[in-house]
């Protein structure tokens, strides 16, 4: 830290990212990124052209993507913002909405970075304890009266809300901004996007970066009414118009064109998940149902950070927590089913079990 820093950062907690590791190559469980490559339209999309035009700047209202988006969304394009990757856009929520004095809620394990904005921001942050079971209970975020955030499905557990409980909690909270967090919700949640024709404080967040592998182009958009995007656009225009670049954009248009291809890679996921589960509690694992491209599992017997490093050593690569309520747990991506297997055949070997011998 340099001792020029203003003081407000001196003490800021930041987000720690997944490891991103250089030095060998592993079977990466670790980030939620999709195994499958980008769809070849993607690929083609990307020719010596876009990258010649790299000299100009990009299109700072997105048209072309903002258009596409919003035919796929079956919304107007004044109801959708993109952005570079979906945390920009809960950055800008957290400054936009939470209020003055800033206060927001959201669950005690979640997507890590809500904190992070909050205090960012000097925003009074309550966290609500998830239930028991790692599920939201949505009584608990009615009637709240401020800037409500909910990942659904949630991070690092994988539980979703059905859309009726989200509607529930959006309809209590009129004079405040609801922002659902839905980077999952292709693996089998319901969105909430329709919503937004019916509630003006209603912000979803989606990504890129999970169903329609394109973590590394960075991408991420918002569906809301008018109003909420006029205000993203706000800030935008106050700090990075051109916060899209020329390939991505070219990318995620072409990644829209490509739904088919997504669709059946998120169905190849699931189906690899429920696989993944069904071998996980063979092995005695507790598995939290997931409706997302994770499962998080804990075993009796063997302490988290124990299996973490025990797979790292072979060259898988998982997510652990050090937070106490789930310090025992590891987040799984979901990848190839060749992969799974390989998961659960070594998980098997580290156990020292036989269970798994025979499949
Ligand atoms: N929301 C949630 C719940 C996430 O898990 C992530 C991924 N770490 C993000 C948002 C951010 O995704 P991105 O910035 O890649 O769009």
């Amino acid at each position: 830290m340099s001792r020029f820093l203003n003081p407000s950062y001196q003490s800021l907690e930041v987000y720690t990212p997944g490891e991103q590791p250089q030095d060998r190559s592993y079977i990466k469980l670790n980030t939620n990124e999709s195994p499958y490559p980008a769809a070849p339209q993607v690929v083609a999309a990307i020719g010596t052209k876009e990258l010649e035009d790299l000299r100009l700047y990009s299109d700072p209202e997105c048209r072309p993507l903002i258009r596409k988006l919003a035919e796929v969304y079956g919304v107007n394009p004044e109801n959708v913002y993109v952005s570079n990757g979906s945390d920009d856009i809960l950055n800008f929520a957290f400054a936009l909405f939470s209020g003055q004095p800033g206060k927001a809620v959201f669950p005690d394990i979640t997507y890590g970075f809500y904190q992070v904005y909050a205090d960012l921001y000097g925003v009074k942050a309550e966290t609500i304890p998830l239930k028991e079971d790692f599920s939201i209970d949505p009584d608990e975020y009615c009637g709240r009266n401020c800037f409500t955030v909910i990942a659904n499905p949630n991070a690092q557990v994988g539980q979703a809300l059905p859309l009726k409980e989200i509607e529930r909690i959006i309809a209590s909270n009129p004079d405040h901004v609801v922002l659902v967090d839905e980077a999952y919700v292709d693996f089998g949640a319901e969105s909430a996007v329709s919503l937004t024709k019916k509630y003006d404080n209603l912000l979803v967040v989606q990504t890129f970066s999970k169903s329609r592998s394109l973590a590394g182009a960075r991408l991420g958009f918002a569906i809301a009414s008018k109003g909420l995007i006029e205000d993203l656009n706000r800030l935008k225009y106050a700090t990075n118009p051109y916060n899209v670049n020329r390939l991505t954009m070219a990318a995620g248009v072409a990644a829209l064109e490509a739904e088919d291809y997504y669709k059946d890679n998120c169905k190849r996921i699931m189906q690899a998940r429920e696989f993944t589960k069904d071998g996980l509690e063979a092995l005695g694992f507790h598995v939290v149902p997931s409706m997302s491209n994770f499962l998080f599992a804990a075993h009796p017997t063997l302490e988290g950070g124990r299996l973490y490093e025990a797979l790292k050593q072979r060259g898988i690569l998982v997510r652990h927590f050090t937070a106490p309520r789930i310090s025992n747990f590891n987040r799984i991506t979901i990848g190839t089913m060749e992969q799974m297997k390989t998961l659960l055949h070594t998980i098997s070997d580290i156990l020292g079990g036989t269970q798994h011998e025979n499949q």
